[in-house]
């Protein structure tokens, strides 16, 4: 009876794998079309001091508007792009689009770029990194790299040397969605860090769960400690910007400020004196 269970099995199994392996490759295969005729599009999303709420940088986010698919999120085609090798195009374009817009925006205010643990496997994102630079005029003090704790886990020999080399040539280095991985605490000594990202799943818990609030006041304690800023993803209420400002949170990014905007909109934002956000908040 099991044999025959386990056959049964396998038979209702399998067309549900091709079927997802199919719309996959199709997804691929999409994917490679819209990078070859650049129909990807980087939209920013301001990070915002706590204190004055004035914007310090934007961060970068893909977006890709398939014709008959519709708005496909991040969360859906960067796993695609990192399995079959498009991430390394696809991040260094995403780059090298962040660094020329963050050129035209006032002086003060960075650019804040995701990297995938698979751009670490490419053969020099060192290079690609400073050539992003050189070519844009970009002071390397206004980019900020955004990585997960899945770089520290994977090669983190190899990749400790990079983030190292990366540091040297002046721009600097944050941990995206700080909490959720598998890192220890002991990354964050070997690592160099320059600012902390409190996941956004912890924001969403402040004032729900008293947990929430005493690890996020942990983290920022321990960013104080090593002179490492924090900043809370996900802010989307009045509510959660008033605990993270007791908490000494340094900055803040969510709804509550401005979703992710096309470039042509967050230029106007960056330069305005007042925020339109700013009486709300
Ligand atoms: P992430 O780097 O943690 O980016 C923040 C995500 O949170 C973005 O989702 C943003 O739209 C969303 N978000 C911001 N504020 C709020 C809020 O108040 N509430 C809620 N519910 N969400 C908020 P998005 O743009 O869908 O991107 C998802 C993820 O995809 C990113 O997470 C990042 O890991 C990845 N991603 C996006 N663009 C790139 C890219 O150019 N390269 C790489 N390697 N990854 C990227
Ligand atoms: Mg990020
Ligand atoms: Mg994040
Ligand atoms: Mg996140």
């Amino acid at each position: 009876a099991a044999k025959a269970d386990g056959r049964r099995t396998r038979r209702l199994f399998e067309p549900a794998m091709d079927a997802a392996l199919q719309s996959r490759r199709a997804l691929e295969c999409d994917l490679r079309a819209a990078i070859a005729a650049e129909a990807l599009e980087v939209y920013y999303q301001p990070l915002v001091a706590t204190g004055d709420l004035a914007v310090t940088g934007c961060e970068a986010l893909l977006r890709w508007r398939h014709p008959e698919r519709g708005f496909v999120s991040p969360g859906a085609f960067i796993p695609v792009a990192e399995e079959t090798g498009l991430i390394a195009p696809l991040g260094e374009w995403v780059l090298r689009q962040a660094c020329r817009e963050a050129a035209g925006w006032p002086g003060a205010v960075r650019v804040a770029v995701n990297l995938s643990p698979a751009q670490f496997r490419t053969p020099d994102l060192v290079g690609t990194v400073a050539r992003a630079l050189a070519e844009s005029g970009l002071a390397p003090s206004r980019l900020e790299l955004e990585i997960t704790e899945q770089v520290m886990l994977e090669e983190s020999i190899a990749n400790v040397a990079v983030l190292h080399r990366l540091r040297a040539l002046g721009v600097r280095i944050a941990i995206d969605d700080f909490g959720t991985g598998y890192a220890s605490l002991s990354y964050l000594q070997a690592f160099p860090f320059d600012k902390i990202k409190i996941d956004r799943s912890f924001t969403a818990a402040l004032g729900r769960e008293a947990t929430a609030g005493a690890i996020v006041q942990a983290v920022i304690g321990l960013g104080a400690s090593l002179g490492i800023t924090t900043l809370a993803e996900g802010v989307e209420t009045k509510a959660q910007l008033a605990a993270l400002r007791r908490s000494g949170c340094g900055e803040v990014q969510g709804f509550l400020f401005s979703r992710p905007v096309p470039a042509a909109e967050i230029r106007r934002l960056v330069a305005a004196a007042a925020m339109p956000w700013m009486a709300a908040a």
